[in-house]
């Protein structure tokens, strides 16, 4: 039933004791980094002075920022030769951030996904159908090396393709699925169209869904229309990717797993501490990490702890599903992206104008970008359909960099709504 019991189970005071440990550990391999170096140096703190799991109050947070600033080697705590991965988050094709993991790292990450999903019930004798994307995203390799320790026969599909999928998933029937919950929405309409029901055609038991925000009610779709178990995964690149929290089969909160991430929850306009109990952004600390590690990092994901232990027995605690963001990133289609990015490539195309907003709609199962466009006064003749060059050039280089396709809509000068204070960017019409 557990993958690792003794660290599953680890008594709380064992655990803080080894916290401690790994966290003096880790502050000092930081401080080999050029990022936290400067950092420390700043602040007059010395890595020696870590006593207690409390004193990592006296480090500030890292941000993505700070990672953006420092790229691409300002984290390195080793020498460039001891690494043999990079992956980045997902989103834009312009300077996304990088995270480095030596071989130890990837053991490490490997080791917590495959507890994550061998928690559910998956093992040897299964046949894991991974439909996220491979490459630089962590959702495909992560879950993919996972798998393979486990024992799985791993079918590597990738993302997209869904008629290949639904052929896959019947042809080898495939029992455990790894799927962006938006895109499991999709797929069941596929399943329709083509006449196949998953219930009586495949053998599906299991899905994790991961990597963007989605509701109790989208899960129980999923379940309901697949006939399996779905498990939330959380996880975020920073924090190697996938399997920094998983759902156990109480469903009841992701255990975050606790031996290799140190856990805050903070105000995001004080910082301080939340009461327990109470929500607040999750900051998130690497403590076994060598090649790059992260302190006190801003995930920006909003959540709140679970009181009280689980009926499976694990004693990491548990965290409700993310409900929300501190900044503005959105998650379309499971890529992530900021509105100051559609801002920074608009601004730059002659004959764009002054506003612009991004209005997210979904229709049926599927999420959509609409971007209007005001055109520049300068442009403008009065007649918007002699502009689909200019509309047509807006889409494709939104789409060279947000890596979706937008619907994108001219509309005449100053036409748009305007705010006062800060400007309202996204108007998010998704509902469940
Ligand atoms: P990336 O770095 O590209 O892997 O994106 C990580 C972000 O995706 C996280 O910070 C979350 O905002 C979001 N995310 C990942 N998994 C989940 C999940 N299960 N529920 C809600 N949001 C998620
Ligand atoms: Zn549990």
């Amino acid at each position: 039933m557990y993958w690792d019991e003794d660290v599953e189970k680890i008594d709380r005071n064992e655990l803080e004791k080894r916290q401690l440990q790994d966290l003096k550990a880790s502050v000092k391999k930081a401080s080999l980094s050029v990022f936290y170096k400067e950092r420390f140096r700043k602040i007059d703190f010395d890595p020696d002075s870590i006593r207690s799991l409390e004193d990592i109050n006296k480090i500030p947070f890292t941000t993505k920022d700070d990672l953006r600033e420092y790229w691409p080697y300002g984290f390195l705590s080793v020498q460039k030769d001891d690494l043999v991965r990079m992956h980045s988050s997902s989103g834009t094709t312009g300077r996304a951030t990088v995270i480095f993991h030596t071989r130890g790292d990837l053991e490490a990450w490997t080791d917590m996904v495959a507890r994550s999903m061998y928690m559910t019930g998956m093992r040897k004798s299964d046949v894991f159908q991974n439909m996220m994307t491979y490459g630089l995203f962590t959702g495909g390799l992560g879950f993919h090396y996972g798998a393979e320790k486990i024992g799985a026969l791993i079918i590597p599909a990738g993302a997209g393709n869904s008629k290949r999928q639904i052929q896959l998933m019947r042809d080898f029937e495939t029992t455990v699925i790894h799927i962006i919950p938006s895109y499991a929405l999709h797929l069941s309409e596929v399943f329709e169209e083509a006449g196949v029901d998953p219930r009586r055609d495949t053998k599906l038991s299991i899905a994790f869904l991961g990597a963007e925000p989605h509701s109790e009610k989208t899960r129980i779709k999923v379940e309901e229309f697949y006939g399996l178990k779905a498990y939330n995964s959380y996880g975020l690149s920073e924090m190697n990717g996938p399997g920094v929290a998983f759902e156990c089969p109480f469903q009841q909160g992701m255990h975050i797993w606790e031996d290799n991430f140190l856990v805050e929850l903070v105000d995001p306009r004080t910082l301080e501490p939340v009461a327990e109990g109470e929500e607040g952004e999750l900051v998130l600390t690497t403590l076994r990490r060598q090649g790059m590690p992260i302190l006190r990092y801003r995930t920006k994901d909003l959540t709140c702890i679970i009181n009280g232990t689980c009926e499976c027995g694990r004693t990491h605690r548990r965290i409700e599903r993310i409900t929300g963001r501190t900044d503005d990133m959105l998650i379309i289609k499971g890529v992530n992206i900021f509105p100051v990015q559609v801002e920074k490539k608009l601004m730059g195309i002659p004959g764009v104008g002054m506003n612009f907003l991004i209005i997210l709609e979904r229709e049926g199962y599927n999420d959509h970008m609409i971007v209007k466009v005001e055109v520049q006064k300068e442009f403008f003749s009065g007649d918007l359909k002699q502009l689909e060059n200019l509309r047509r050039k807006i889409t494709e280089e939104l789409k060279s960099d947000i890596l979706i396709t937008p619907k994108v809509e001219l509309v005449e000068p100053s036409s748009l709504p305007k705010s006062e204070g800060k400007a309202v960017r996204v108007i998010d019409n998704r509902k469940d």
